[in-house]
């Protein structure tokens, strides 16, 4: 027992080690040391049991490799082959290269974030952006925030957050998903929900009655992004809306949720309404998402009158929910490419993706099947198949986009084994992600760009495999 005791080498020895050296040179003393002390703690546990020891430099390799592993970023990048363009779990909207670029020149030098060139002396952080917004949206004033969601927030803290009445159709009540339900965001935003009509029905006459009580400070229209009320329905037009809160004296606040700037029937995308119209139709405040359809950075915009843009610039709550330089500099490159929309499929990759041609995208899948083959047979099969790729965010949820991937399933049928690879699928050094439907494993390639670096990535796919049976990894 003492004996090997004796055999585990010091700390010291490790990091005199090539590997431990090698260690200290790239991660520092005080996090090698640290790792090779818990690795020194197994060794102990080793001898005790009378297991065989390793020596200085196997222990100085190991950390290097744990130190290595553990360095890595967690936010790394993956293929996205669900079929969901704008995949809110794996990031939402790509940027385009012009705003990749805007925002790293904004994280190397000094930027004259709130800072008039002209006067020298203060400026305004939302000047960068206002004239741009408003002129892609026709509204009079504009502002940004965190998120779609804190937009919302803001707007109804600043117009009715002393209790004041928000009156919503029950048809508009929505969770968007994570914790944002319409009802729990007027209570925290210090509103009074008024519900009028019905789920699937609400008249008019619904509103104008809401309107005629106490303390009414807004009206809400939210636009049912992730779901559809179809059949006997009825709800009331923003036009209409619009007039019945003008003739009351409140606003007309309408969150469009996505919120385009372009018509998509011109892309043979399902038209949704554009912020423009929304402003025309009449809504007093517009809000939308940066990062949804309009494909951007994670943002909300708030556009409409500049009287109440200016209160909501007053409301404390502004500055907790602001957006920094970096989002500011790759919101302002991406609005920039709205100005050419004939050239906006090629360079904003959000609607580049949406646009792929599904004969392009089966032309890719034939090319990348055989490659799939010779990693997976004969315990898999693989074919080149048609799927239906969705724009997701909760935008357009019912409309599919033809598209062409990979289909795979187990050869002996098994789930397990189709739940095995989907795993070693997303062990890979860039982790592929697809989904399962019906057994079988669906590699939508709508999004699949890089085809090189693909093909390249599956060269470990088989020892991935083979590691997972090992493991018994399911
Ligand atoms: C997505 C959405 C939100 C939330 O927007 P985020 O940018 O995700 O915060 C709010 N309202 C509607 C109608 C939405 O579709």
């Amino acid at each position: 027992m003492n004996e090997s005791f004796r055999a585990i080498p010091s700390v010291d020895a490790v990091l005199r080690s090539p590997a431990g050296q090698a260690a200290v040179e790239r991660f520092g003393h005080e996090q090698t040391t640290a790792g090779i002390r818990q690795l020194l703690d197994n060794e102990r546990m080793a001898a005790r049991q009378g297991s065989p020891l390793r020596d200085a430099e196997a222990i100085a390799t190991l950390a290097f490799a744990e130190l290595e592993a553990a360095s890595a970023s967690s936010l790394r990048p993956v293929f996205n082959l669900t079929g969901t363009v704008l995949h809110t779990n794996l990031g939402r909207a790509l940027l385009a290269e012009t705003a990749i670029e805007a925002a790293v020149a904004a994280m190397r030098a000094p930027v004259a974030l709130e800072y008039d060139l002209e006067a020298g002396k203060r400026g305004e952080r939302d000047d960068h952006l206002r004239a741009l917004i408003c002129e892609l949206t026709g509204a009079e004033g504009a502002t940004v925030v965190n998120n779609n969601a804190a937009a919302v927030l803001l707007t109804l803290n600043t117009l009715a957050g002393h209790g004041g009445g928000a009156i919503v159709s029950r048809g508009e009540l929505v969770e968007i998903g994570g914790a944002f339900r319409m009802p729990d965001i007027m209570a925290q935003a210090g509103a009074r929900l008024i519900e009028v009509g019905t789920t699937n029905r609400t008249h008019e006459k619904d509103y104008r009655t809401a309107l005629e009580g106490e303390g009414v400070s807004l009206v809400l229209k939210v636009h049912t992004s992730n779901y559809r009320i179809q059949g006997f329905t009825s709800a009331v037009p923003a036009t209409v809306l619009a007039k019945l809160a003008g003739a009351a004296g409140v606003p007309l606040v309408n969150d469009l949720g996505s919120g385009t700037l372009v018509d998509l029937a011109r892309w043979d995308i399902r038209r949704e309404p554009t912020v423009r119209e929304a402003v025309a139709e009449g809504a007093d405040l517009v809000t939308f998402s940066g990062d949804k359809l309009l494909g951007g950075p994670q943002a909300g915009f708030i556009v409409g009158r500049r009287h109440l843009i200016a209160a909501i610039n007053r409301n404390p709550m502004k500055r907790a929910l602001r957006v920094d330089k970096l989002r500011m500099a790759a919101l302002e490159a991406t609005l920039k490419l709205y100005r050419d929309p004939d050239r906006l499929a090629e360079r904003l990759p959000t609607l580049r993706l949406l646009t792929r041609s599904r004969d392009e995208i089966a032309a890719l899948a034939r090319r990348l099947q055989p490659a799939m083959v010779a990693a997976l047979a004969p315990a898999y099969r693989v074919s080149a198949a048609d799927c239906a790729s969705q724009i997701g965010s909760g935008t357009l949820p019912l409309d599919t986009l033809i598209s062409a991937g990979l289909a795979i399933s187990a050869t002996n049928g098994s789930g397990a084994a189709l739940e095995r690879l989907a795993a070693a699928l997303r062990r890979l050094p860039v982790p592929v992600i697809g989904r399962i439907a019906d057994g079988t494993l669906v590699l939508d390639l709508r999004c699949l760009e890089d085809e090189a670096g693909f093909i390249t990535n599956l060269g470990s796919l088989a020892d991935e495999l083979g590691r997972g049976q090992d493991d018994g990894l399911v």
